[in-house]
């Protein structure tokens, strides 16, 4: 009878252990996997998005492309217009008064 509980001890032990093992060699397997493979999501810095420095943006007046940083900005509904002077933001104010 004892003989045979310290069997079923000694098999227990060994399922847990073989439970155990299994489970770090899971874990480090999962770890190293997740280590070595692409971060979906994981690196915002290295996506290509373009800067405010880097927008263009078209002058409605004249049609010249202007960095929206440098520009002669003017709100207007909502929305920001860029233009490349002083002179093309006035010129689209007059042109803008005279069509309303
Ligand atoms: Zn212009």
């Amino acid at each position: 009878m004892l003989r045979l509980l310290a069997s079923l001890f000694e098999f227990v032990l060994v399922v847990l252990v073989g439970r155990l093992l299994g489970s770090a060699a899971e874990r480090l397997w999962g770890v190293a996997r997740t280590r070595g493979g692409f971060r979906p999501g994981n690196s915002p810095a290295d996506s290509p998005r373009p800067t405010v420095e880097g927008r263009m943006a078209r002058d409605p007046v004249c049609g010249t492309f202007v960095s929206t940083k440098l520009s002669h900005r003017l709100d207007r509904g909502g929305e920001t217009l860029h233009f490349c002077s002083r002179d093309c933001r006035e010129r689209y104010e007059k042109t803008n008064v005279l069509a309303v």
